[in-house]
């Protein structure tokens, strides 16, 4: 999601590409009541999706057929009045899994009714009042447009035979590996790519893996990285003891290749999820502030390694306080929503967002300078200004105001964030609605002496 893994990998390398496809916008809502339908659409128009009504299994079986992607929204309670519908959207899910995405919502939440939405197929259950800050989260969750970094699975193991062989059969399997055959440097690597997983040899010279993992427990960061030891030990004491260290789990050699990779695809995929909600922010799915302040501190060391610029930009949304106090707090929530959608939407996929705080966002850019991250950021500010929101029968406007730092002219992650501060309220200063840089900020104030 989101460029969290930034597709610094080569296997991420072509998928960057992917465009934003408007189709995936798209959403269609069956069986739904005449109110709730004029509420759902006008809620999701809002952030830019459309919605549209759908007026039987027939029609979306149609469009199956006729090769199309399908998110279909269904009211539940059309179950009462027309049992047949429930078997025909199971049919259809049975025919076409790929091709069709079902949201069931439903008027009352109870384990039958879950259970029920799961069995025809649903991937999401949603339950009556809408809450629609949430449904847009789940719309995000749920495109198919936006493509999955690749599962990244460090091994660290000290025979290059065994490293070689399981490297082969992850990459089969499409993920990507990096390999530590020497314990004393996993703790540098895990710092600058933060890997999905770490296969690990229970016996390597200078340092177990026991004792490694114990080692990366004690660090809070990867309190939550899966670990799966493998080895040929078989005695269970020892095993038993190596679990009771850390490992999330302990494989005998040889282990069934199919086995491994469906236990290393699930691990990874609820680790991922589980981060997701543990690194974000909850309104805004963007990085939480200290997520962005460790991605900060990583990209400046790796930037520093490979000599690459790169400019932190700090934005902060102008009289802003006046918005909540004319159109109410929940309008507020929802422009800072759509501010963060279109900073998503607006960057590249290898750029990092985080909501810094209150209204207050972070944006690092990664391989630009200043001058770059200038031109970048007005672009940004300018669509921004363009947006209308809506609150009730009224429209109106908001702008920020951005301040930008960059290495190697600031090369720690304070100096950055703070000197990106400085020029953001150089830039509130000089009149909101615009994009200052350090350098700008600073030459002016000497230019004012
Ligand atoms: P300036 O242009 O100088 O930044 O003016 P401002 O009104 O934006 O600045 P100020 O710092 O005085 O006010 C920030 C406001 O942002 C106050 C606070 O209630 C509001 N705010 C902060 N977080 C949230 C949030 O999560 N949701 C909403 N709706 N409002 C928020
Ligand atoms: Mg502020
Ligand atoms: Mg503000």
């Amino acid at each position: 999601q989101n460029g969290q893994v930034a597709s610094r990998t080569s296997a991420g390398a072509g998928k960057a590409s992917v465009s934003y496809s408007e189709s995936e916008k798209k959403l269609y809502l069956y069986g739904f009541p005449d109110k709730l339908q004029g509420e759902t659409v006008n809620q999701v128009g809002f952030y830019g999706y459309q919605a549209e009504e759908v007026n039987s299994s027939q029609d979306i079986e149609t469009s199956l057929e006729q090769g199309n992607y399908r998110l279909v929204f269904v009211y539940m309670p059309l179950f009462r009045s027309s049992p047949k519908e429930e078997q025909r959207l199971i049919e259809l899910k049975h025919r076409h899994p790929e091709q069709l995405t079902l949201v069931y919502v439903s008027d009352e939440d109870t384990f039958a009714q879950r259970l029920r939405a799961i069995r025809a197929g649903g991937e999401a259950f949603l339950v009556m009042p809408l809450d629609f800050g949430w449904l847009i989260d789940k719309l995000d969750a749920l495109r198919r447009d936006i493509p999955e970094e690749p599962y990244h699975i460090l091994i660290v193991d000290d025979d290059q035979e065994q490293v070689a062989y399981y490297a082969m059969l992850l990459q089969q399997a499409g993920m990507i590996t990096s390999v530590a055959s020497d314990p004393l440097k996993v703790l540098s690597i895990l710092v600058e790519s933060k890997p999905d997983m770490i296969l690990m040899d229970l016996y390597m010279p200078g340092c177990s893996g026991t004792e490694l993992v114990r080692l990366l427990r004690q660090h809070e960061v990867f309190i939550t990285m899966p670990i799966i030891f493998l080895s040929y030990e078989s005695d269970p004491e020892v095993r038993m003891e190596a679990v009771r260290n850390g490992g999330d789990d302990f494989f005998t050699k040889p282990v069934d290749p199919q086995y491994l990779i469906s236990v290393v695809k699930v691990r990874v995929a609820r680790t991922r999820s589980m981060r997701f909600f543990m690194e974000r922010d909850s309104l805004t799915g963007l990085l939480n502030h200290s997520n962005l302040k460790e991605q900060l501190a990583r990209e400046l060391h790796r930037a520093g390694r490979i000599g690459m610029p790169i400019s932190f930009a700090m934005i902060d949304t102008d009289l802003f306080k006046r918005v909540n106090d004319t159109y109410g707090h929940l309008t507020g929530d929802r422009v800072l929503k759509s501010l963060a959608r279109l900073l998503q939407d607006r960057l590249r996929r290898s750029d990092i967002v985080g909501r810094y705080g209150g209204e207050e966002f972070g944006v690092i850019l990664l391989n630009a300078n200043s001058k770059n991250a200038k031109r970048i950021m007005d672009e940004v500010r300018k669509s921004f200004a363009q947006v209308v929101h809506k609150a009730k029968d009224r429209e109106f406007y908001v702008t920020f105001s951005c301040g930008i730092a960059s290495y190697p002219e600031f090369d720690t992650a304070e100096k950055l964030s703070h000197a990106a501060d400085e020029a953001m309220y150089a830039a509130k200063e000089a009149g909101r609605n615009r994009v200052l840089t350090a350098a700008e900020y600073r030459t002016a104030d000497t230019a004012g002496e």
